[in-house]
């Protein structure tokens, strides 16, 4: 077996050079932090979804969904008669939390799912759409179609006027509070989904994007090519240019030389 070639400045093989140099990116260090939030994320919600379900009382189930979250606020004021029981105070804390949950997932799904419909378009954070593989988009296009067949109802409005012609409801439409909610977390699960499949995208995206760890045959300056190691490559292309930059310079000096010496 040959000898493997060896970097000729630093003498490290293809093996220990790829070793060495195959480190994180900052973008790659910051998606797998933004991954492990998703997750988090993700468990806080399902945690807090059976909080929500088991907190709507009995006299606020068939209240419209969009009219309780879009009126949370006016909610604190208004007590409802509940015949033995008294009074029932509205629970304000819950339906603020059912609300600002709604905002971070279902409204951001409903801005982005019609980029992921399409296959272009902007996704927030991530740049445009189509610089994913086709197979991603796809992917993605899939998740989100079959959660609406499912629903029957588009997560947004998907900007056509006039009846949709698959027949189905828009967001939460004719929902009641309950029914809202069970919505409102599918929909919520899905965004986690979402979330975890861009980054993963993302992620994949960084990876093969990096530049090719190895070894090289380099010529410099006019010699035969020499093996390189793709660390040492970028150290002498930044020695070579300043050299070219401090060039106009070398003449003079040069020339005084011989008048010293002499
Ligand atoms: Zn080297």
């Amino acid at each position: 077996m040959p000898e493997q070639p060896r970097c000729w400045v630093c003498r490290r093989s293809e093996a220990e050079i790829s070793a060495f140099a195959d480190v994180e990116t900052p973008r790659e260090g910051e998606i797998r932090q933004q991954m492990s939030q998703v997750n988090l994320s993700r468990t806080d919600f399902i945690q807090s979804a059976d909080v929500w379900r088991k907190g709507v009382p009995k006299e606020f189930r068939e209240f419209d969904f969009k009219f309780v979250t879009s009126n949370a606020d006016q909610f604190k004021s208004i007590r409802i008669a509940n015949g033995l029981l008294g009074e029932i105070a509205v629970p304000t804390k819950l339906l603020g939390e059912i609300v600002e949950a709604k905002k971070l997932t279902v409204d951001w799904l409903e801005n982005v799912a019609p980029v992921l419909r399409k296959g272009e378009g902007e996704v927030p954070g991530l740049g445009a759409f189509s610089h994913f593989e086709k197979a991603d988009r796809d992917l993605l296009r899939r998740m989100v179609d079959q959660f609406e067949a499912k629903w029957r109802r588009r997560i947004g409005s998907d900007g056509s006027k006039g009846a949709d012609p698959s027949g189905y409801k828009q967001g939460f439409e004719g929902l009641n509070l309950l029914d809202g909610l069970e919505f409102m977390i599918a929909a919520g699960m899905l965004y986690y989904d979402v979330q975890a499949q861009l980054l993963d995208m993302a992620r994949r995206k960084e990876i093969t994007s990096k530049p090719k760890r190895g070894i090289v045959a380099v010529p410099v300056n006019g010699y035969p090519p020499i093996p390189l190691c793709s660390v040492c490559v970028v150290v002498m292309r930044e020695v070579y240019s300043r050299q070219l930059a401090v060039e106009p310079a070398v003449p003079q000096q040069v020339s005084a030389a011989p008048l010293v010496r002499s």
